[in-house]
């Protein structure tokens, strides 16, 4: 067993903290209180390379592991999460499902794009009657022979404005439940996609979360992505793998609160002295750093896990179930210590606050992770 990142690992994180310093930084309060996607930044992003970094340098990726991948989503979450679950989205559901799944031409077609940034992704499972339950889809993917047509209506998507392709999920046959399920690669200029008005948010302001509505879309064949009937294992393996990155998001954003409560508890002074010198501030430090270095391992495990080739569903959804407890948990306590600068947007806690509450909602609910963990407890 060996703690110590690599040397390419360490150069990933500085070149990910530098990022979220000089360029996500400045502007995050503004980006958040006036709901900015930020467009700039995310094609800077993918000049970098963190819009594609697990994907074959064949087709335009990073070729980087799963451990520099959430190395990277720590980095930038602790300063902006609205624009690290635009990197998530695109990188482990949409980037991978395609890498992972998708046909030799979807892959030249799609995921050469999408791996540098040039076009952006977004995964659409979730509808208005089909949130956990995932198996209820009211989305419609009816084969006309060399066609699909598709209608109906997905909800919570995010990227679902500045998005170019989009991964849809569908039932093709109802009979066959969850058997009957497909994934399709959608285009957003095809006649009969609408994109809905954009969601009014708690937190991730600035990153863009829509209905879309699909009338009449006529999907080509060679978009479904794997065999007829595919379309609800591939939603469950990617998401298990998404589980990870925004694992990483929470444990990002706990950090980010840590270090901006620390630095604010050595310059406050109350009673005379620097607050972090009252006890009840210093453990509350201290309970923050054991918790994130906690959901840390447990993240780094995840990562590890699929980069060996092990099953990461239980220890992603451990990482996440973990993860987005610390970081509500955590930056409460940050807003806390900030006494009532916490509660303004200059200090950026109350941001991060804001923020952590979705990580404990998307890519499956707190409550649904316990679900995948107790069932893989008593497997067997
Ligand atoms: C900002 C944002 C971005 C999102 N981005 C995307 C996206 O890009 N793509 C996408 O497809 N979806 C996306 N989602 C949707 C998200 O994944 C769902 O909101 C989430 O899965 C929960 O579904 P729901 O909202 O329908 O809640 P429900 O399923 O209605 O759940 C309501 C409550 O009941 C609990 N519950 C449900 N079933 C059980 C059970 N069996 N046992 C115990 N408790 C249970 C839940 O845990 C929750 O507390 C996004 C959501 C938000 C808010």
């Amino acid at each position: 067993m060996d703690f110590n990142l690599s040397e390419e690992h360490l150069m990933i994180r500085e070149a990910a903290r530098d990022f979220a310093n000089n360029e996500l930084l400045p502007g995050v309060i503004e980006r958040d209180t006036n709901q900015t996607f930020p467009t700039e930044q995310v094609k800077k992003m993918g000049e970098l390379g963190f819009l594609g970094m697990m994907v074959d340098p064949k087709y335009g990726g990073g070729g980087m592991d799963t451990l520099s991948y959430v190395i990277a989503m720590e980095e930038l979450s602790k300063i902006d999460a609205s624009a690290s679950v635009i990197v998530s989205v695109n990188n482990s559901l949409v980037c991978w499902g395609l890498e992972t799944y998708g046909s030799e031409e979807q892959k030249q077609k799609y995921l050469t794009k999408l791996a540098t940034g040039e076009s952006i992704g977004a995964f659409c499972l979730s509808e208005p009657e089909a949130g956990s339950d995932a198996t209820s889809q009211r989305t419609t993917a009816v084969d006309k022979g060399d066609h699909y047509l598709l209608n109906g209506t997905k909800n919570w998507i995010t990227n679902g404005g500045s998005a170019d392709y989009y991964l849809v999920i569908a039932q093709t046959d109802r009979d066959k439940g969850h058997r009957g399920i497909n994934a399709f690669i959608v285009e957003k200029s095809w006649d009969g996609f609408e994109v809905g008005p954009k969601e009014d948010k708690l937190g991730i302001r600035g990153s863009d979360t829509h209905t879309l509505n699909f009338n009449d879309v006529k999907v080509p064949k060679e978009n479904r992505i794997g065999e007829d009937g595919f379309g609800f294992k591939f939603a469950m393996k990617t998401l298990s793998g998404g589980r990870i990155g925004i694992a990483a998001q929470a444990l990002g954003i706990a950090a980010g609160a840590y270090d901006l409560a620390r630095e604010y508890s050595k310059i406050r002074k109350a009673f005379g002295t620097e607050i972090c010198n009252h006890q009840a501030i210093a453990f509350k430090l201290a309970d923050m750093h054991v918790n994130i270095e906690a959901a840390r391992h447990l993240v780094m495990k995840a990562a590890w896990d699929k980069d060996q080739g092990a099953n990461y569903d239980m220890s992603g959804a451990m990482a996440k179930l973990q993860a987005s407890k610390v970081a509500m948990e955590t930056t409460v306590e940050a807003v806390q210590i900030h006494g009532g600068n916490g509660y303004v947007k200059e200090y950026h806690v109350e941001r991060l606050m804001r923020d952590a509450k979705i990580t404990q909602i998307y890519e499956g609910t707190s409550e649904i992770q316990k679900i995948v963990i107790s069932r893989g407890l008593l497997r067997d």
